[in-house]
């Protein structure tokens, strides 16, 4: 199988650290409370902050939290596994994009872990579905809402990874999973079919 796997709430666990550090930043930073809708995964649609303000949380927590974010548990021996196993592994995701050097650091964490296994890497992904067609993706691994949602309009098989109060998400192309044992057991049955 050729499988496109997102980096930040699937193979990091920096999506928890960036709703508690969001939290924390709003209430002692700030000192107001703007949040308006908690099912939101990126906190810039959480919160209702400046640009300013933005940019003093990018600074002070969130790109410290991608230098530093732990990897979910599982996911470097299931991803070894899957590689192990004949699957074809591909990055796509949206870290990138603010700032470029998060890029070759995010290569050098992956490589220095053991996971120099993917056939390609798409980072700055704006269009994810888009990707996912053209490297014929026969399944997409991703935490967001709206990424799982277009992709498996699009047609693509989709994993939507669970850990958080995201929003509810159900398509015939879509599986809700919450780890990566649940990750390894579908995809493992999806090839006995
Ligand atoms: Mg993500």
């Amino acid at each position: 199988m050729k499988i496109g796997v997102d980096l930040d709430g699937v193979i990091y666990d920096s999506e928890k650290e960036l709703r508690v550090y969001s939290e924390l930043f709003e209430i002692l930073d700030l000192k107001k409370n703007t949040k308006t809708d908690n099912q939101e995964l990126a906190y810039q649609k959480r919160f209702v902050w400046t640009e300013e303000e933005k940019k003093q949380f990018w600074n002070k927590y969130h790109r410290p939290i991608l230098r530093t974010a732990n990897f979910m548990p599982g996911a470097k021996d299931v991803l070894t596994q899957l590689k192990q196993d004949g699957h074809e592994l591909y990055i796509v995701t949206a870290r990138g994009g603010y700032d470029k050097t998060v890029i070759e650091e995010t290569i050098a964490s992956l490589k220095d872990h053991g996971l120099d296994i993917f056939t390609r890497m798409h980072w700055n992904s704006k269009n994810k579905a888009k990707i996912c067609q053209e490297e014929q993706l026969d399944l997409m691994i991703d935490d967001s809402y709206d990424n799982c949602k277009a992709i498996a309009e699009a047609g693509i098989p989709v994993i939507y990874v669970k850990d958080a109060p995201s929003k509810e998400f159900e398509h015939p192309l879509a599986q809700t999973l919450y780890n990566w044992g649940e990750i390894y057991r579908y995809i493992t049955d999806q090839m006995k079919k």
